[in-house]
């Protein structure tokens, strides 16, 4: 989306006979980004869009280019050829941005270009002021923050089913019923809003008795950035939330998700979810939201920053239960009036 100091770039899509206005972007966003936000417009998914006139060097470009490496006219009408899903196929089954060759690259130790770090925190910056949350329920004072991503990580959104439920992870409600006592839950996917809210109503989440989510996030809300071994790639920096919530930090934050990239500007505050596919084969066995419950009960109760945490050894994690309780009860001890529950 287009950013302070940029010069935006208005563009509209042509398809079908009709023309369609897209919000306007920063010639630093990805043709990964410009596809979900035709898609919004369209309704016709990123995998299925062929842009005839978004080309790099006489070629169709690809999702890892930015719109300033194609020279995007201002103003631009975009002749878009691809097919329209039914809506409800369409939401069980669409991909996510980026393909999956790139999707499994484990960017482990890989990092944003240090140069660019200041213009990501503008970028940062100019989402917190100007993205819009719509918040489905407050956040509740003391807890901790989890952020979920959807595809693969919730939901196996690439196999087909008569039924959204079939496609859900196990224990998918356990998980966040479970998760909601310590955690104010929050939803980012890489997909529009409209799917997202048709998602989580399809799996019940939206109206789940056990657990309320407080707010979704969509890929308005990701910045795209540089990374020297994978070029372009658009990212899921917590720094939104954490703007715009102070009461959240790295101290009190963890987030999962099936790609490591989407945590590159928050490495430490991410888990690596293995991710869920083949639903109908894996349905019996995936028990990763269960085992996963019990490592955010324990942090929650056990670990007073999460700076200090190895997500990546996760499931070696031990809660230090003896000097845990032992510092507590001299915080306590030495400060009678805060009392703690
Ligand atoms: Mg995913």
């Amino acid at each position: 989306m287009c950013d302070i100091n940029d010069s935006c770039l208005k563009l509209t899509v042509k398809w079908n006979g009709k023309e369609y206005d897209i919000p306007e972007f920063s010639p630093s966003d990805s043709v990964a980004m410009l596809k979900i936000a035709i898609e919004n417009a369209t309704g016709v998914r990123p995998d299925r869009q062929k842009l005839l006139n978004v080309k790099f060097q006489g070629k169709v470009a690809t999702d890892n280019y930015t719109l300033a490496e194609l020279n995007l006219k201002p103003n631009l009408k975009i002749m878009m050829m691809g097919s329209l899903e039914e809506a409800i196929q369409g939401a069980l089954a669409r991909p996510e941005c980026g393909d999956d060759v790139v999707n499994d690259l484990d960017l482990d130790d890989e990092e944003v270009d240090v140069e660019n770090q200041e213009i990501y925190l503008a970028k940062i910056n100019k989402r917190v002021r100007d993205y819009k949350i719509n918040v489905l329920n407050e956040p509740r004072p003391g807890k901790k923050l989890l952020v979920l991503d959807i595809d693969y990580t919730l939901f196996d959104h690439r196999s087909v089913a008569e039924k959204g439920y079939e496609l859900m992870r196990p224990f998918l409600h356990e998980f966040l019923a479970s998760a909601y006592v310590d955690y104010d839950i929050v939803i980012w996917s890489a997909t529009g809003m409209k799917w997202i809210e048709e998602k989580m109503k399809l799996l019940g989440v939206a109206t789940h008795q056990n657990y309320k989510i407080m707010f979704y996030l969509d890929y308005l809300a990701m910045i795209t950035v540089h990374t020297a071994k994978y070029g372009t790639i658009d990212v899921k920096p917590l720094g939104v939330i954490w703007g715009k919530y102070p009461q959240y930090s790295s101290k009190n934050t963890i987030m999962f998700d099936d790609i490591r990239r989407n945590f590159i500007m928050n490495p430490k505050s991410g888990l690596k979810i293995r991710p869920f596919r083949q639903a109908h084969l894996n349905r019996d066995k995936d028990r990763e939201l269960v085992h996963l419950s019990t490592y955010l009960l324990d942090i929650a109760q056990y670990c007073d920053d999460f700076d200090t945490l190895n997500h990546k050894k996760w499931e070696k994690y031990k809660p230090d239960r003896k000097s845990h309780s032992a510092s507590k009860r001299k915080a306590e001890d030495s400060s009678p009036s805060s009392h703690k529950e």
